[in-house]
C-alpha cells in the first residue's frame, strides 16, 4: 500500500517551514513540498530587521536558511519537486508531482505569493535586461548605474534602500504622494542621498538600446505630461499575487485568488489548512506568515485526533 503522510506542507517560506517545524514537534509524519528555493520570498530580501530574536542586520537567505534547518531537526521531510495538481476533496488528499503521485490525510497550503507585474509597454520583453523583481538577485549588475524603484509600500522603499549601496542613483516612481510603506522607511529613504522621488508618476513604456534598457517613458497622472526618464535599471515592486491556481475550484478563494480561512486555519475543505501569504489576511509579514504555519500545524494535530 502507498505511503500516506499524517500531513503534506505546499510551500517551503516561512508559513510552510513554521508549520513543518510544529508538525514535527507534534511527532506528525510530515513531508514538505518546495520547488525553488526554501524561504520563498524571504530568501530575495536582502536584510530582515523585524522578526523578533532574529539578530540584527540578518539577511534573507540566511533566516530562511535557519528556519528550514530548526524545521529538519524535528523529523520533517523535504522534497524539491514541483506540484502539477492535487485532490483535496476526499479522506485522503492526493498531490502528483514532477516526481510521482503522493498521498497525505491533510495538506497545509503555503504556496504564497509572486511579484506583480505592472503591464507597461517592454516591461516583460526587457525583464532580466534592466527590468527586475528581485533586488538580491540583480543589484550587482547595477553598480555604479542609475536605478529606478517603482512602487510605494514597504518593499519598493526597503529595496529603493538596499539599492542605492550599488546604484549611483536611485529614483522610485510612485504613482501617488503619499506611501503604504510604513513611515520609518519611509523617513530613512528620504534622507538618503542617493535616493530622489518621481511622484504622481506611472510608467508607461520601458525603452531598450543595444538590447538593454536604456530608459522609461513616464507620464505625470496629474498634468498627463509625458517624459522620458534615462536609467540603466529598473525594479518592480508593486504588491504580490498569490500562487494559488493549482486550488482553484477546490479551495474557497476571493476575487484575488487568496484563499479564505478560519482562525484555524482551516479552508472549506475537511483536513485542508491554508498559511501565509497565500491567505485571505490584512498583514503579510515574515511573522506572520510563520505565525499561521504554527496554527495550522496545530489545528492538522487536531483534525488527525478527532478522524
Ligand atoms: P503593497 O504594500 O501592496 O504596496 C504596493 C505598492 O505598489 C503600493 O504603493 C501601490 O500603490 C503600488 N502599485 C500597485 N499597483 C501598481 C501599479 N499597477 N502601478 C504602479 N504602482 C502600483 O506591496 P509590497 O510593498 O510588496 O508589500 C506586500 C506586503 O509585504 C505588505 O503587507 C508589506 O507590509 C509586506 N512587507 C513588509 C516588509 C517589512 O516589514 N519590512 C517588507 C516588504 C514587504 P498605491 O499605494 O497607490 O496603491
Amino acid at each position: 500500500m502507498a505511503h500516506i503522510y499524517d500531513t503534506i506542507i505546499l510551500g517551503g517560506g516561512p508559513a510552510g517551514l513554521s508549520a513543518a517545524l510544529y508538525a514535527g514537534r507534534g511527532k506528525l509524519d510530515t513531508l514538505l513540498i518546495e520547488k525553488g528555493s526554501y524561504g520563498g520570498q524571504v530568501a530575495t530580501t536582502y536584510e530582515v530587521d523585524n522578526y523578533p530574536g532574529a539578530d540584527i542586520g540578518i539577511t534573507g537567505p540566511e533566516l530562511s536558511d535557519k528556519m528550514r534547518k530548526q524545521a529538519e531537526a524535528f523529523g520533517t521531510k523535504f522534497m524539491k519537486t514541483e506540484v502539477l495538481s492535487v485532490d483535496l476533496s476526499g479522506k485522503v488528499k492526493k498531490v502528483v508531482t514532477k516526481a510521482g503521485e503522493i498521498e497525505g490525510k491533510t495538506v497545509i497550503i503555503a504556496t504564497g505569493a509572486t511579484p506583480r507585474t505592472i503591464g507597461f509597454k517592454g516591461e516583460d520583453d526587457l525583464r532580466g535586461r534592466g527590468v527586475s523583481y528581485c533586488a538580491t538577485c540583480d543589484a550587482d549588475f547595477f553598480t555604479d548605474l542609475e536605478i529606478a524603484v517603482i512602487g510605494g509600500g514597504d518593499s519598493a522603499i526597503q529595496e529603493a534602500l538596499y539599492l542605492t549601496k550599488f546604484g549611483s542613483k536611485v529614483t522610485i516612481i510612485h504613482r501617488r504622494q503619499g506611501f503604504r510603506a510604513a513611515q520609518y522607511l519611509v523617513d530613512k529613504a528620504r534622507a538618503n542621498e542617493k535616493i530622489e522621488f518621481l511622484l504622481d508618476t506611472v510608467v508607461e513604456e520601458a525603452y531598450e538600446a543595444g538590447g538593454v534598457l536604456s530608459g522609461l517613458k513616464v507620464r505625470n497622472v496629474l498634468t498627463g505630461e509625458v517624459s522620458d526618464f534615462k536609467v540603466d535599471g529598473v525594479f518592480v515592486f508593486v504588491g504580490y499575487e498569490p500562487i494559488s491556481a493549482l486550488f482553484k475550484g477546490q479551495v474557497d478563494m476571493n476575487t484575488f485568488g487568496e484563499i479564505r480561512t478560519d482562525a484555524y486555519m482551516r479552508t472549506n475543505l475537511p483536513g485542508v489548512f491554508a498559511a501565509g501569504d497565500i491567505r485571505e489576511t490584512t498583514i503579510r509579514q515574515v511573522i506572520t506568515a510563520a505565525a499561521d504555519g504554527a496554527v495550522a500545524a496545530v489545528s492538522c494535530e487536531k483534525y488527525l485526533e478527532e478522524e
